[in-house]
């Protein structure tokens, strides 16, 4: 269960986020997951509202935003997007589109990252 480790480690950065910064409740969480993490956004989504129930993340609107692979190709120098064999639902194989070759570099696709967080916070209480 790849999705329920990443769900729960998610949850817990921004509900330390939150309570250093004295939430009161969290509005809006993006969630950026880059394709080569191999985490399925649906299941990652239900996950996500299951492990918010009875937290201050109850009730936040959560974006979850896929990033596509790039690549620097080192055979061709290309660089841009990747092509991405994913039908092989644990290795995914990353190629250049112009030249074919797989001696890339990996720029972008791994992320895994919260992103932004929007919450409330108590009002009236603020340094000026
Ligand atoms: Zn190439």
């Amino acid at each position: 269960m790849h999705e329920l480790s990443m769900a729960d480690a998610m949850v817990k950065t921004v509900l330390d986020v939150a309570e250093k910064n004295d939430a009161t409740e969290v509005l809006d969480v993006t969630i950026e997951i880059g394709k080569l993490t191999m985490l399925n956004p649906e299941q990652l989504k239900f996950l996500l509202d299951v492990l918010v129930e009875n937290t201050l993340l109850e009730g936040a609107e959560i974006n979850i935003v896929e990033v596509p692979v790039e690549i620097n190709c080192n055979v061709c120098e290309y660089s841009g997007a990747a092509d991405m064999d994913d039908s092989d639902h644990y290795l995914a194989i990353v190629e250049c589109p112009e030249c074919g070759e797989r001696n890339v570099e990996i720029t972008a696709g791994r992320e895994c990252n919260v992103k932004n967080i929007k919450i409330e916070k108590e009002e009236g209480d603020e340094d000026a």
